[in-house]
């Protein structure tokens, strides 16, 4: 019997527009499509199986998969070669276990045990990113999902076996069964990113036996499942089915399902929480090992100094590095997943150093990033040491990890990005003292005055044009001196409230006094007089 995977979309299209039932429409539709695939094969050929051999199912010793995620992520190399040896061993499993190679058959092994993975550290330091440098590599469909985008099964929302059809869906295929089949031969991977989101916190409530529920579900996944390659409620499946008993079969059959066993999974999180976060775990089993907490919970000195040198020397400690088994339990991840689980790694929190060598030395950085979009207005850009170290010393305080790299430079860039594109600059270098006052700088490579800029804008905004007196002209400059901002930032504080001018005023200029940026309630109280005015006169 000859099973076919039936797009839903089309079923549903020609019904509709043929005002028929679904079945008349199916019916139709086998009949098309089979003349339909006869004649493009009898024009094409069959398909190039040759190429797909090419391109997918190489399989890559740890070594290589290591020295390509060295070319894009910095430092975690704990992670990348457990990784590397992670993705190896599966990825070449798969290979012999599809291409049936005898080396299978000589060693009695019936299961397995998958190389799935835990990975934890804190936020921002290439978690994730490492598994999607992974799937660049190696061709397969890498799915990155939120663990708290899924329920368990029954509830409302997504269950955790839509994950595996959404990494169908993102399979090569022209439909859902040649997309499956194309896991089944080749692999495929599923990061499960805020799995430590789903732990258990010891409520015993409500919540608690939902997360739980969930990372049961997880857990037959990352064994191994059959998983309907349909979504059993959705109308795609319901047509299956009708096909199916047309055609003498009852059920969908097993050609429709897919076993977990060929994908890969990587569990992973930041493991924090405010209260008896993985690192407080880890930190209090060691002590306790160590002698230095009693099973009381109270800690025994150690002698006068001793406890400064171990806060300092705990900055600078990983402690995910140490996190066990049973810290993991302990966190509130079921003993069962932890086990299917055997590779367990950690990243580092990012230092400035490192955040400095990702803006510099890896393949698709950031930097690059800005140097192509200036590019394509024919700006060449570059960047000195000072501006790098600069941005790399205002992210690490973000903790946040390279993360905020993106949001700092966007800070700095913003306005040159739309201002210069257009101009005649043909090259724009990017300066520490750029990083630290971008907006006077700009201004002044525009050779504009900040005053004249802030005129500018308040007459867009409010369409009265600023004039400023020399001496608060004077008062401005010596005010961003003396706290260190910036001109254009000071003129923005000093007259945060002049936008009531847009009220009471009603000419087309106005010129700023020294006496209003002294008193930064001048326009505040100006207004309240107006107003009062405006009472007394109207009524
Ligand atoms: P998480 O650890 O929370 O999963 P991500 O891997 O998503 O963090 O990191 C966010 C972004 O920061 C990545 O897309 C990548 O651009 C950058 N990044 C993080 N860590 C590194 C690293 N070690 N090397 C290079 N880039 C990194």
């Amino acid at each position: 019997m000859v099973q076919k995977a039936v797009p839903r979309e089309a079923i549903e299209k020609i019904a509709q527009e043929y005002g028929c039932s679904y079945e008349a429409a199916l019916n139709a539709w086998l009949k098309a499509d089979n003349s339909f695939n006869n004649t493009i094969k009898e024009l094409l050929g069959s398909r190039g199986a040759e190429q797909d051999k090419q391109k997918y199912g190489v399989v890559y010793i740890p070594r290589q998969i290591k020295e390509h995620l060295d070319k894009y992520v910095i430092g975690q190399d704990d992670y990348k070669k457990r990784l590397a040896i992670a993705a190896s061993y599966h990825f070449a499993i798969v290979k012999a276990r599809f291409s049936n190679e005898g080396v299978l058959g000589k060693f009695d092994v019936k299961r397995f045990r998958k190389k799935n993975t835990l990975i934890a550290g804190p936020s921002g330091s290439g978690k994730t990113y490492c598994a999607e440098v992974l799937g660049d590599l190696l061709n397969v469909p890498v799915h990155i999902v939120d663990a708290t985008d899924y329920t368990e099964a029954g509830y409302v929302g997504k269950d955790a076996e839509d994950m595996v059809r959404e990494l169908i869906a993102m399979a090569p295929g022209e439909n859902k069964q040649e997309k499956a089949e194309f896991i089944n031969r080749y692999g495929g991977l599923i990061f499960i990113d805020e799995i430590d989101k789903k732990a258990k916190e010891g409520h015993g409530i409500g919540i608690d036996v939902s997360r739980e529920g969930f990372q049961r579900a997880v857990l037959k996944l990352v064994e191994r499942k059959l998983v309907s390659i349909e979504d059993p409620n959705s109308p795609a499946q319901q047509i299956q089915e009708l096909v199916n008993q047309q055609r003498g079969g009852t059920s969908s059959g097993k050609k429709s399902m897919i076993n977990t066993e060929n994908i890969l999974f990587i569990l992973g999180g930041s493991f924090q929480r405010v209260n008896e976060g993985m690192e407080h775990i880890v930190k209090k089993r060691l002590d306790s090992k160590s002698g230095r907490l009693k099973e009381d919970g109270s800690l025994t000195i150690a002698g006068f100094g001793m406890e400064e040198v171990d806060a300092k020397k705990d900055k600078y400690r990983n402690y995910y590095k140490d996190a066990s088994e049973e810290d993991y339990i302990r966190f509130g991840i079921i003993p069962e997943l932890v086990g299917r689980a055997p590779i367990r790694a950690y990243v580092n929190q990012l230092s400035k150093n490192d955040l400095i060598r990702i803006m510099t030395k890896t393949e698709d950085s950031i930097l690059n990033q800005y140097k192509l979009e200036f590019k394509l207005f024919g700006i060449d850009l570059d960047f000195t040491d000072d501006a790098v170290e600069e941005i790399a010393h205002r992210a690490e305080k973000k903790k946040t990890g390279a993360r905020a790299l993106v949001g700092e430079w966007e800070t700095v860039l913003t306005d040159f990005q739309f201002e210069l594109p257009g101009t005649n600059f043909a090259q724009f270098t990017v300066t520490g003292d750029i990083c630290r006052a971008p907006q006077d700088a700009l201004l002044q490579l525009m050779q504009r005055s900040p005053f004249a800029d802030f005129s500018q804008r308040f007459k867009s905004d409010y369409g009265i044009m600023l004039r400023f007196a020399d001496a608060a002209i004077k008062y401005v400059e010596d005010y961003a001196k003396e706290h260190g901002m910036q001109v254009a930032d000071v003129l923005r504080k000093l007259l945060a409230s002049a936008a009531a001018l847009n009220y009471m005023h009603e000419g087309q200029e106005f010129t700023i006094e020294r006496n209003m940026l002294e008193d930064e309630k001048y326009f505040d109280k100006l207004y309240v007089e107006w107003h009062k005015k405006q009472m007394a006169e109207n009524g």
